[in-house]
């Protein structure tokens, strides 16, 4: 654990310096969008690799399982405008008019759950996965389509128990999360910061539904 540790330490001074430096030098959003964004997400997971080779079992996540892509996912508004950003130079229009669809499509059912009746963020995320709505980027193969700008909160999430255990929602509480704790509030605070710089809000929300309002911001 100490190279973890060590890595982890640098990560900490790294991000508040790039937060520092972005404000400073009033970085533009595009430079930060293609130049910087992608090298914090590098480290972020350098850091996480050397946290998972200290996982107390073998890592059961990898290519074509995406039993976890039905849950409700957090972003920020500055992941919502990376993820748009990204979308917007890599998909057609076509790919796109299908992207909002499905977006509406998934910002509804979960508008009607919340409406339904007071219920706090863990009942919301329950019912919502109980639904087992796939995450508008999960591919039929069951792999992720924005793969290198996907979410940091993606990134940091990993189980140790048997992947087929992640699609027993009735025993969900089985699976064992293995998840670098300090990387996540680390992360929370350097998207609220920036997010606030360079869209003036710093709320994090569920992807779908900080996606349906912060593509007005992508530059
Ligand atoms: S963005 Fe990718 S990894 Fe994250 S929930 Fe969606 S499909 Fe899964």
């Amino acid at each position: 654990m100490e190279r973890v540790q060590e890595l982890t330490q640098k990560f900490v001074d790294y991000s508040k310096n790039l937060v520092n430096n972005v404000t400073e030098r009033n970085i533009p959003l595009v430079t930060f969008l293609n130049d910087l964004l992608p090298e914090y997400y590098q480290f972020y997971n350098n850091v996480l690799a050397a946290f998972n080779q200290e996982a107390p079992a073998p890592i059961s996540c990898g290519p074509n399982c995406g039993a976890c892509c039905s849950t409700l996912v957090q972003i920020s508004p500055l992941e919502a405008v990376n993820i748009w950003f990204h979308i917007k130079k890599e998909y057609t229009n076509e790919q796109l008019t299908r992207i909002f669809e499905q977006l509406q499509k998934r910002v509804n059912i979960l508008n009607k759950i919340s409406n339904f009746e007071k219920i706090d963020h863990d009942e919301l995320c329950t019912l919502y996965l109980k639904q087992r709505i796939p995450c508008l980027f999960l591919t039929s193969d069951q792999n992720c389509s924005i793969h290198h700008f996907r979410p940091a909160i993606c990134r940091n999430h990993h189980v140790v128990t048997p992947p087929e255990w992640c699609d027993d929602i009735e025993h969900i509480e089985r699976v064992k999360i293995w998840r670098h704790p300090n990387l996540v509030s680390l992360d929370v605070l350097f998207q609220q910061k920036l997010s606030t710089y360079f869209i003036g809000v710093s709320s994090m929300g569920s992807m779908q539904q900080t996606l349906a309002m912060y593509y007005r911001f992508c530059p």
